[in-house]
């Protein structure tokens, strides 16, 4: 049995000031006509008459379009105000349906106080290396990248927070239910020295490619200060250091796509401390430590959120599983006597439990806890 995944992937939009116009008219022209539409529903229940539905509402706007009095319409794609009347449409369904007793009947949007959103069934397009999503009428824009993309594309809302435009792509996977090849089970250590030990004892070196490059972008960036700001020549070395940016960027997460599937294919589930935590003890723990600053580059460098998320995905896709734990304790407990002591981690690299005498490389037993953590159903 296959299931159905839908998701949503947001985010920020970089447009210019004449998209920024556009779509602040498309949101204005989609209040305009879920209010219009709205009024001409209230009026008809104040009469006793049936409602509106979405064919009929339809209809209407088509004509607002054609008339002059409302011919701006005809500036925003049919498809746009069609959703949003599907959207009035549902609304007033739910309002009406005896089994959702809290809807209530839709209300008026004003402008800066309702959200306004844009969302388009088709025509748009998605360009993922680049960045950029086509919105039809408007062309293409690009948006602030913070994750792969991945299923098929349903449909797309740009909605305006504040002063920034978002667009959330809404995607539809099929996912064979807990169906993995493999039947193993595996926990995992994330860390500087080794970026990933295996509770089966294998590990994973970093890629550190920040490190290896660093020296080269030192070199770009004393060039750059010795040209003339703003000249041909300084332009052309800050482009320099921006191609050397997005290459350390594309072999980090060549490196990241590599070790993840390699995970993914032979595990049917992967345990795995719940980061944002792991990261915030490290960061407290660290507070005195001179290189905390160096420390926390290299796990940025290492892209441990980005690992993360691509287990998570590629578990999915695989039909398997990623448990998340809690992190506490994972490098201080004994997996053989359970016996917890801070006294049992004496280097970072070594652990031997002073209850019973159990020694092992202390990444490895922090994978071993995560593993037995996670398989015990002590997850988040
Ligand atoms: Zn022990």
């Amino acid at each position: 049995m296959n299931k159905t995944i839908r998701k949503a992937f947001k985010f920020r939009l970089k447009v210019s000031t004449e998209t920024n116009q556009k779509l602040a008219n498309y949101a204005g022209g989609c209040r305009f006509v879920w209010n219009k539409a709205l009024a001409l529903n209230l009026d008809r229940l104040n009469k006793k008459q049936p409602i509106l539905r979405y064919d009929a509402l339809d209809f209407w706007s088509k004509l607002w379009k054609q008339s002059d009095e409302y011919g701006f319409l005809k500036d925003l794609p049919s498809q746009v105000l069609q959703q949003k009347l599907m959207d009035l449409d549902k609304a007033f369904k739910d309002a009406f349906d005896k089994n959702q007793p809290f809807k209530r009947i839709p209300v008026f949007k004003r402008k800066g106080q309702s959200v306004d959103s844009i969302r388009y069934p088709q025509g748009f397009k998605i360009d993922q290396p680049a960045n950029k999503v086509f919105l039809p009428k408007i062309g293409w824009v690009r948006y602030r990248n913070s994750r792969k993309i991945v299923g098929t594309p349903k449909n797309m809302t740009v909605s305006r927070k504040g002063k920034y435009w978002y667009i959330s792509i809404q995607v539809e996977y099929e996912t064979p239910e807990m169906s993995h090849k493999s039947t193993s089970a595996i926990g995992i250590d994330m860390g500087v020295k080794r970026f990933v030990t295996l509770s089966d004892g294998t590990f994973i070196e970093p890629l550190n490619s920040f490190k290896k490059s660093a020296e080269k972008l030192t070199t770009l960036q004393r060039k750059l200060k010795h040209k003339k700001k703003f000249s041909k020549n300084w332009h052309k070395q800050k482009a320099k250091i921006t191609k050397h940016h997005e290459k350390i960027a594309a072999a980090r997460r060549d490196f990241l796509h590599k070790k993840s599937t390699a995970i993914c294919e032979n595990q049917a589930v992967i345990c795995i401390e719940d980061l944002k935590i792991k990261n915030m003890s490290k960061a407290a723990k660290l507070k005195n430590v001179k290189q905390k600053s160096g420390l926390n580059k290299a796990i940025l460098d290492q892209g441990w959120g980005m690992f993360f998320d691509m287990l998570t995905y590629k578990q999915d896709w695989n039909g398997g599983m990623v448990i998340k734990v809690p992190p506490h304790h994972t490098s201080q407990k004994c997996p053989s006597c359970h016996h917890i002591a801070k006294e049992n981690r004496l280097t970072q690299a070594e652990f031997v439990c002073v209850e019973c005498g159990y020694k092992n490389n202390a990444d490895v037993v922090g994978a071993v806890n995560v593993l037995t953590r996670g398989l015990s159903g002590a997850s988040l």
